[in-house]
């Protein structure tokens, strides 16, 4: 059944001001829900509001501890309709339930975690070089505003969210068209919680319009964005004119790297969840497999073993473990990608097709991938695909692989599967990504720091000192001297 979804803009649950438009549940085509597109009007509207609110005691004046109860009160709040917000979260982007179920837990512990940083977080005295005190103070930077892709949103939103409301910010959330869901859910728990009204707004709709009119609008003092690399450029340029911070998380080619000593039952493990899960919508899937050439055979193996063994299928279905690609639309990019290194000289070696059947006939599936043959320089292994293909490539010599591993625009993330602790230092040191996974994959943790380097991005999420992203810093100068200043008297 479809459901209309409102808004909550400038304080008022609502509709947007713009055209109505449904979004789509990908697993089988169905309408999950209608509502309307946020307009320029809108966000104009959402932006004022949220400078007002953010100026009135009932914020400006709350002390961190009081903010801090606001978000542990938002991670309870997530925490009590977690199993309906999994499957909300389901119906929007297709994910199977047992990843959005950890979607949602990573959320409320990044409200969690904030609240701990924001309550905890300390001023400081610099030392004085004189007759004077000097402190170094963080001021919240105002309103700010947030950008999110299709994939994860309700954890890319509560990374951004809580960081921004732990150092007294607003915040107006552009969601992905697709999947506006979540974010008008946190809205409604942060309202819950004690946010006071207009300091949170959601506006669904188009990046071309609502997006850009956020990041152009002059009271806005930052922009947190995740999402492609295009788009990101452009949010820099723009930016640029008006002198305002951004944090861009953006694509990626990630490389993992499986070295002839590696634990082989890891590894395959490890390189499975690192580019199926999430059926490769995912910026940090590790869609490059470079296997030592000794073990290489036995490698491919274990791996095609393995993705024949996975469960393909219904997202609601708790043992899935690949549902759907996000659209139609989204499939047939793939497609052109898979057919792209076919004829680049690819060799498929499982996938490269739709499943047929049921459900796979309504719905926008593409089966698991790998690819063999192809050089690192093939298009197919130099973009981001953003589906469930892997390149699988042998490696023999360690500085042609890490020369490899780093020709490419993007660093977002890596992988190394070794038993050699040195080897992994080194090969983790040398490698130009912001994120180095050692015999492990795609783990997360809210207390450490996440971005890209190069064309995946700048700046960082998560960690204590996300906090001050969303700050500036202002210097105190406290004179302390019994005389003038001796220059007025001399
Ligand atoms: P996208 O760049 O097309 O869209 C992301 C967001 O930007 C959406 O809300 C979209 O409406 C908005 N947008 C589009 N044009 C805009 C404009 N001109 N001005 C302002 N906003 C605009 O990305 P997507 O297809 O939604 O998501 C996939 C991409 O996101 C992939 O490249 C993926 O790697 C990246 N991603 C990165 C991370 C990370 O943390 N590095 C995490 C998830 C996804």
């Amino acid at each position: 059944m479809t459901q209309h979804l409102q808004t909550f803009i400038a304080g008022r649950w609502r509709d947007a001001s713009g055209p109505q438009y449904s979004t789509e549940y990908p697993a089988d085509g169905s309408t999950v829900a209608s509502l309307h597109a946020a307009t320029v009007a809108d966000v104009d509207e959402a932006v004022q509001a949220a400078e007002h609110a953010r100026l009135q005691p009932s914020w400006a004046n709350l002390k961190r501890h009081e903010r801090a109860g606001i978000l542990h009160r938002i991670a309870a709040g997530i925490r009590a309709r977690g199993e309906e917000l999994a499957q909300l979260q389901r119906l929007d982007n297709g994910k199977p339930i047992s990843e959005t179920r950890a979607l949602v837990a990573s959320a409320a512990g990044t409200f969690q975690f904030f609240a701990a940083a924001c309550e905890t977080w300390e001023d400081t005295l610099t030392p004085a070089r004189g007759d004077y005190l000097t402190m170094s103070v963080h001021e919240p930077l105002g309103v700010v505003g947030a950008i999110t892709p299709w994939n994860s949103p309700i954890a890319s939103e509560a990374q951004k969210m809580a960081p921004a409301l732990a150092a007294g910010c607003a915040m107006v959330f552009k969601p992905a068209e697709i999947t506006p869901r979540m974010a008008i859910e946190l809205a409604k728990i942060a309202q819950q919680a004690g946010v006071p009204d207009g300091i949170i707004s959601v506006l669904p709709g188009k990046g071309s319009v609502v997006g850009d009119a956020l990041v152009k609008h002059p009271l806005i003092q930052r922009i947190a964005f995740t999402g492609g690399t295009s788009v990101g450029l452009g949010i820099q340029r723009l930016a640029a004119e008006k002198l305002m911070p951004t944090s861009l998380e953006l694509g990626g080619k990630s490389p993992t790297i499986v070295c002839a000593d590696a634990d082989l039952d890891h590894a395959v493990a490890g390189v499975l969840f690192g580019i199926f899960s999430s059926s490769g919508e995912s910026c940090i899937a590790g869609s490059r497999a470079f296997v030592h050439a000794s073990v290489y055979d036995e490698f491919k193996r274990r791996l095609l073993a393995g993705v024949q063994a996975l469960r393909v299928g219904d997202p609601a279905d708790e043992r899935t473990q690949m549902g759907p690609l996000v659209n139609l639309g989204h499939r047939a990019s793939v497609e052109r990608y898979v057919a792209l290194g076919v004829q680049e000289g690819g060799r498929v070696l499982f996938g490269g097709k739709r499943p047929e059947g049921g459900l796979f006939d309504r719905g926008s599936y593409y089966l698991p991938t790998v690819i063999e043959g192809l050089p690192n320089t093939a298009q197919m292994c130099q973009e981001e695909i953003f589906g469930p293909v892997l390149a699988l490539l042998p490696w023999h010599d360690e500085a042609d692989l890490l020369a490899q591993c780093n020709d490419n625009v993007y660093g977002l993330a890596s992988g190394i599967w070794t038993r050699d602790y040195k080897a992994a230092w080194r090969i983790g040191s040398a490698l130009k990504t912001g994120t180095v996974w050692i015999n492990t994959y795609k783990l997360f943790s809210v207390s450490t720091p996440f971005g890209g380097v190069k064309l995946s991005g700048t700046g960082r999420e998560k960690g204590r000192l996300g906090i001050l992203e969303y700050t500036s810093q202002k210097s105190f100068y406290w004179g302390l001297n019994e005389n003038p200043l001796p220059w007025a008297g001399a």
